[in-house]
């Protein structure tokens, strides 16, 4: 699937240290060790609603770690997909009368505007489930192999029996998975499974639905198999992140990590999970039953400054829950105002210090508001630097204008 056009982004004389981050499965901040290139794996969007301050906040997060391991020297292979074919997806079009097709391709296109207006840097391989079937196949066939499926009427489940690391990407008790499994699009109760928790691995054909042939007979991948057989095909075994959102973890996360270890050993998913926190708005989470969401493509319409609202984001820890206020918008606009003016006096105070403190913030487990802080001051002494003060030696010192762009995306 085409991906979106990567913004520019300065390579920095001085190198940013190794990256840490906060890994969901072991509770614990982690540092990265990349193998080669650095490989990440972040969940796409189901494209019907996009692209929400939710979703913006997830992937300007992971830009973020994308461009630390840049700046610490690591090359990344980055990979995101698009649940182009899912229920959601096939309900929104059946209620608004389109076709399921041109409603992907919409919103998929309108998410590539948003995260270019973001200066987000595009996945090298953004795949969408549709051109992924022969993937997904491939990926159930092994399962099937190894014994960790069965059917139930005409579609086939995946038994969570078969994986006995299962459990250990959320830490999550029985009772807690059983909870939110229905609430995230599980089927608990179906007569005929073996275990609540089995997750849908091929949806047999129904009338009116999408189907592709395979050797499961006719039908469509459920959701978690994509991301493993997505994730396997370009990233291989042993990946260093996979991310989302923290409302991913449990199923989303367990699963496509069980149906890729199943297979055998050799077979492991991510080393690391990072979760995103979530963003409310009005008091309740932002999300598209409540009808509260604030969209990227709206805000833009509005005229507000893309780099407003990605200050906005980066202003609060990713895995903070926070809430979204349009006043900060304002707040960020004149924020960013002060550094351009700081941008504008040329160099008369060194920046050295600040920059360190920048670059180590960001690889002390993306801590972006430490970062804000530390670009604030640098802005603050300019400003206030007396005319007297001798001039900072520019030669010695990376510009602050290219470490905002390489380190926080944000181009002034
Ligand atoms: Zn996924």
């Amino acid at each position: 699937m085409r991906t979106w056009p990567s913004p520019p982004v300065p390579v920095l004389g001085t190198a940013g240290p190794p990256v840490r981050v906060h890994d969901t499965s072991t509770g614990s901040t982690v540092l990265t060790e990349p193998q080669g290139p650095a490989r990440l794996y972040v969940c796409g969007i189901t494209p019907y609603d996009a692209t929400h301050l939710g979703h913006a906040a997830t992937y300007v997060a992971f830009d973020l770690l994308n461009r630390a391991w840049r700046n610490a020297g690591h090359d990344v292979v980055y990979v995101q997909n698009v649940t182009d074919v899912d229920d959601p997806l096939l309900e929104r079009a059946a209620r608004d009368g389109v076709d399921w097709t041109a409603l992907a391709e919409r919103e998929t296109e309108l998410f590539r505007q948003d995260m270019t207006a973001l200066r987000v840097l595009p996945p090298d391989h953004y795949v969408g489930v549709v051109e992924a079937i022969p993937l997904v196949v491939g990926q159930i066939e092994r399962l099937v192999a190894a014994g960790a499926t069965y059917r139930v009427d005409e579609d086939l489940y995946y038994s969570v029996a078969a994986d006995e690391t299962f459990g250990d990407v959320s830490s999550m008790l029985r009772e807690e998975m059983l909870h939110l499994f229905p609430e995230r699009g599980g089927d608990p109760d179906r007569p005929g499974k073996r275990d609540p928790l089995d997750a849908l691995l091929w949806r047999a054909e129904r009338p009116g639905e999408p189907a592709w042939d395979s050797p499961f007979g006719r039908g469509r991948p459920g959701w978690h198999i994509e991301c493993s057989a997505i994730a396997m095909a370009h990233l291989g075994a042993g990946f260093d992140v996979q991310g989302g959102g923290s409302d991913l973890i449990f199923p989303h996360h367990e699963m496509s990590a069980a149906h890729t270890q199943a297979v055998g050993p050799g077979c492991a998913f991510a080393r690391t999970y990072v979760h995103t926190g979530m963003v409310g708005y009005q008091g309740e989470k932002m999300s598209k039953s409540r009808g509260n969401l604030v969209f990227v493509s709206a805000l833009r319409d509005a005229g507000v400054d893309p780099m407003a609202i990605r200050l906005t984001l980066l202003q609060h820890h990713y895995r903070e829950d926070w809430e979204y206020r349009s006043q900060t918008l304002a707040e960020a606009a004149a924020q960013l105002g002060r550094w351009r003016e700081a941008l504008a006096c040329g160099p008369v105070v060194g920046v050295a210090a600040y920059v360190a403190e920048v670059l180590a913030a960001l690889a002390d487990d993306l801590d972006a508001p430490r970062a804000v802080a530390a670009v604030q001051e640098w802005a603050d002494a300019t400003l206030t630097a007396p005319d007297s003060a001798p001039e900072a030696d520019p030669a010695a010192e990376p510009p602050m204008r290219d470490v905002l762009d390489a380190a926080l995306g944000l181009a002034l």
